[in-house]
C-alpha cells in the first residue's frame, strides 16, 4: 500500500477535510487506501464506494464505537503495522492534532503536520504564516496531515471501491481516555448558513464603533452579519458570526466582504459563495482572487455613501 488516508466521522457522515486529504492523496500519485474508524465506519466506506481507492478498510470495536484518542491511535498503529503504507495523510482537524502525534510517537514515524503545498518537499507555514518551510524526510514511513482547504473536496476522483473490515486488538487498558461529545459552538438567533446575502466584516473596519455601519447596510441589504476571527476576537461581534476553519461554513447567493484580507482560513469557510463581493484598500488583497466583484478603496468612505445610496 503506498497511501493510506485516515478518515473522520463528522457525525455520521464524512468530514469535508477527509476528502480533502483523499484528493490530495489521490494527487501525490500511487496506490490510495483509506481507514474508517467506529460506529459509522460502514456509513463512511459507503459514502466512499464511488471514489477511486483501493479499498476501504473499516474498524468497529466497542472501545472505538465513537472517538477517543487512547483507541484511535492504537486501532491506526495496528492498521500501520499490518499494512504497511509508505504514507499515511490525514485533514489537519483538531481531532487530528490530539492523536495523531500519539501514533506517530508509538511507531517513531515522523508527523509533518499542517502542510500547505507538496510543490517543492512537505511545505508549511511557520513563523506565524510568515514564511514557508519546505520539509523532507529520510524515513521510510511519513505521517502527513494536509491544512484545511489545501486541497478541494471536489477534486476526488471518482471510480469504485471495495471495503474490508479489520480486527483490532483492543482491551479496556490500552483506552483510559473518554471522550465527551463533539463540542459544538452554541447556535446564535441567526442562521448564518441559510442566509442568502452576508455582509462580512474584517479588521479592515479598523475599530469597534464603525461595527454598527456594517449592521446598518446588512440591514438596508436584508443581509446578515457575519466576521472573521480578528473581529470576533476583538469581541466586536458574536463567536457564533465567525466564518472559517474554526467557524462556520457559508454559501449565500451573495458575501459582501468589508476588509477582509482572504487568508485560507476564512476563504475555507465562504469559497461556496455564489457571487463574492469585496472591498479592500490593498488592491493586491488575496480576496480579490476569488472575488468576482472587486471594488479597491476604503470601507469607512463607502459603506456609508452605500447605505444612503441604497436608502435613496
Ligand atoms: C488555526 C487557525 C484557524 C483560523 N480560523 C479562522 C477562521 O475560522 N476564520 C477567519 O476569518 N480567520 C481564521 N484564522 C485567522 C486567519 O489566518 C486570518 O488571520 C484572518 O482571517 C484575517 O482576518 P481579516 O482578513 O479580517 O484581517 P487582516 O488579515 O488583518 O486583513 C484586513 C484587511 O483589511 C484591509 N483594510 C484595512 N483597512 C481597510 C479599510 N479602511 N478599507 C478597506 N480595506 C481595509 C487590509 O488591506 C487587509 O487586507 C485562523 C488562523 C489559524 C492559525
Amino acid at each position: 500500500m503506498d497511501i493510506l488516508v485516515v478518515l473522520e466521522d463528522n457525525r455520521g457522515s464524512l468530514h469535508r477535510m477527509s476528502k480533502e486529504a483523499i484528493a490530495g492523496a489521490q494527487k501525490m500519485g500511487g496506490s490510495v487506501s483509506a481507514l474508517a474508524i467506529g460506529s459509522n465506519a460502514g456509513a463512511l466506506a459507503g459514502e466512499l464506494s464511488g471514489v477511486d481507492l483501493t479499498e476501504v478498510i473499516t474498524v468497529n470495536h466497542d472501545l472505538v464505537s465513537s472517538y477517543n484518542a487512547d483507541g484511535y491511535s492504537e486501532v491506526v498503529k495496528q492498521v500501520i503495522e499490518s499494512e504497511s503504507p509508505k504514507t499515511v495523510v490525514i485533514g489537519h482537524s483538531y481531532q487530528t492534532r490530539d492523536f495523531i502525534p500519539r501514533v506517530s510517537a508509538k511507531l517513531d514515524i515522523p508527523f509533518i503536520p499542517d502542510i500547505i503545498s507538496l510543490e517543492d518537499g512537505f511545505v508549511k507555514q511557520v513563523l506565524n504564516a510568515k514564511l514557508n518551510a519546505s520539509v523532507t524526510t529520510s524515513a521510510d514511513q511519513v505521517i502527513l496531515s494536509f491544512q484545511s482547504a489545501m486541497f478541494s473536496e471536489e477534486a476526488m476522483a471518482s471510480g469504485s471501491c471495495s471495503s474490508r473490515s479489520f480486527d483490532v486488538n483492543l482491551d479496556s487498558s490500552m483506552v483510559r481516555a473518554e471522550s465527551e461529545e463533539p463540542f459544538q459552538e452554541a447556535a446564535g438567533s441567526v442562521d448564518l448558513e441559510s442566509a442568502e446575502l452576508l455582509v462580512s466584516i474584517g479588521r479592515g473596519i479598523e475599530k469597534e464603533e464603525n461595527i454598527q455601519m456594517a449592521f446598518d447596510l446588512a440591514k438596508v441589504l436584508g443581509a446578515e452579519v457575519s466576521a472573521s476571527r480578528p473581529v470576533v476576537d476583538s469581541g466586536w461581534v458574536e463567536p457564533f458570526r465567525q466564518i472559517g476553519s474554526s467557524g462556520q461554513t457559508v454559501s449565500p447567493k451573495l458575501y459582501f466582504s468589508l476588509g477582509i484580507s482572504g487568508a485560507i482560513q476564512h476563504v475555507v469557510g465562504m469559497k461556496g459563495s455564489k457571487n463574492i463581493l469585496a472591498i479592500n484598500k490593498d488592491p493586491q488583497a488575496p480576496i480579490f482572487e476569488i472575488a468576482d466583484y472587486a471594488v479597491v478603496g476604503d470601507v469607512l468612505e463607502i459603506v456609508p455613501k452605500l447605505i444612503a445610496a441604497l436608502q435613496s
